[in-house]
């Protein structure tokens, strides 16, 4: 089966050094503005000072440059996530809000040193300056509530107020940028600006409506079963072909009155090309997942596929290992339904390790898979029955001990399982580049 909306590895290499060059390309030219257009305030200064001040309005500019990149990389950008994956975009957008905060604390500082601590700029002509430190609190602000999250909040009140506030937090940076300093006063910067902030609120406005349209298309509950006392298997029937690779997830959001309507992501179990419904194992993790077991009727819709979790992303299905904790099982449940499809399909060990027998939902499904994939092995671990085993670095040795160093592994589970069981598979031997994880956190 084709999957055309995956890029092969060749192309999404490509893109990523061109999106790279793209970014560092602004950058550049950001850091050009304080020097070809020199603002009134530079004239002022000479020697250190002046290049402190030149430099901590560079340090500004990247901010800004950053955090314009910023808003594009939250908007679930479909062609991002394939070629870099939506989790991975997400972690970028973390890490960049981390790097803008330390580029305004340069900023700032830089500004402020040559200037003197007596001569801060307060007063209401200073507005502009004034505007530059209300975004600073502000930046501040989102940075910590988004650090602290699990701790500070539940994820959907974080979510309800981090979104807008990343916008008005871009309308302030723009309006400082642009009063702040005369080198904006000067046509090629001030368009430059203008043109930059209008592709990012066309950009907002283009993915907001493409959502929005998505969303008016309601999925119909085929049925909602509970397979064991905190997990429901969900059917979906798609009102039109949803195309999707085995292994990836999108984001699932119920209308309705008995559940909120934030998207959740999951996995998305069923296998691609069996038929037109979407089928999602959903384990009681908080208060949606617990609400989604009660649900008897509501308005679904699919926003997705994302991710590249998934053997068909690579160039070559040499043999597969499967690493799954828990829940974790669904993607690798996926790409087994779909390889099951095959008529040469590859060697498979799946190794599968939930905390008690109870938790165990797929034996039937997995001896009949066995049926028609002669070549899938499975190990089940049992980490609070059978003496407490785990998955550690003695067992993969034991059940990876005839498989070849080059088998592309895939692991999902809780974010230790999955770093332990890469370090113990790295110590053996298996190459970083052949080790695949997923999170089942953004
Ligand atoms: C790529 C991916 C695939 C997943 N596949 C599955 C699956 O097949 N089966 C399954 O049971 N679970 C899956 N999950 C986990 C599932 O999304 C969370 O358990 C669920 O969203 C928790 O929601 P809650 O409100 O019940 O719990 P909460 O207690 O509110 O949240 C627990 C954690 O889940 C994450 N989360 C919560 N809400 C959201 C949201 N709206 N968007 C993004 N993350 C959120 C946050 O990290 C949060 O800290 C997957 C997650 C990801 C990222």
């Amino acid at each position: 089966m084709q999957f055309p909306h995956l890029y092969s590895p060749y192309k999404r290499n490509v893109l990523k050094v061109l999106i790279l060059a793209l970014v560092l390309v602004c950058l550049i030219c950001a850091s050009t503005v304080p020097f070809l257009w020199e603002s009134k305030s530079l004239w002022y200064k000479l020697g250190i000072d002046k290049t402190l001040l030149q430099l901590g309005k560079v340090a500004g500019l990247w901010a800004a440059v950053l955090l314009y990149l910023q808003i594009i990389l939250a908007l679930k950008i479909k062609i991002l996530d394939r070629i870099l994956g939506l989790d991975r975009v997400y972690y970028i957008h973390q890490l960049n809000g981390y790097l803008i905060l330390c580029l305004v604390v340069i900023h700032v500082s830089l500004v402020l040193i040559p200037e003197g601590i007596n001569n801060l700029p307060i007063g209401w002509k200073f507005w502009p300056e004034i505007v530059g430190a209300a975004a600073f609190l502000l930046l501040i602000g989102i940075v910590i509530s988004a650090r602290f999250r699990r701790a500070l909040l539940s994820y959907h009140v974080w979510r309800r107020f981090h979104r807008p506030l990343g916008y008005i937090l871009v309308v302030i940076i723009s309006i400082h940028i642009l009063y702040v300093s005369d080198s904006f006063e000067n046509t090629v910067p001030k368009y430059v600006l203008f043109g930059v902030v209008g592709c990012v609120v066309l950009a907002i406005l283009w993915f907001k409506i493409k959502y929005l349209i998505n969303l008016r298309r309601y999925f119909d509950i085929e049925e909602i079963v509970p397979v064991t006392d905190d997990i429901v298997s969900i059917h979906l029937t798609s009102p039109q072909p949803f195309s999707y690779a085995p292994g990836q997830f999108a984001f699932l959001r119920f209308s309705g009155h008995q559940i909120s309507s934030e998207p959740h992501p999951f996995t998305i179990a069923s296998a691609p090309g069996y038929n037109d419904t979407l089928q999602f194992y959903i384990k009681k993790s908080g208060d949606w997942t617990a609400d989604i077991t009660s649900l008897s009727q509501g308005s679904p819709t699919v926003h997705g596929p994302f991710g590249l979790f998934s053997y068909k992303t690579r160039s070559t299905a040499k043999d597969l290992i499967f690493i799954a904790a828990g829940i974790g099982i669904t993607p690798m449940l996926s790409m087994l339904r779909e390889i099951s499809q095959h008529s040469n399909p590859p060697e498979i060990l799946l190794i599968w390790s939930m905390r008690y027998h109870t938790e165990m939902f797929l034996e039937r499904e997995f001896t009949e898979l066995r049926k028609t994939l002669p070549k899938l092995t499975t190990s089940y671990v049992y980490t609070r029955e059978d003496g407490g085993k785990r998955i550690t670095k003695e067992l993969l040795e034991k059940l990876l001990m005839e498989k070849s160093k080059d088998s592309h592994i895939y692991i999902c589970g809780p974010e230790r399982m999955m770093k332990s069981s890469r370090d113990a598979l790295v110590a053996m031997g298996y190459s970083k580049n052949n080790i695949f994880w997923e999170r089942f956190a953004l």
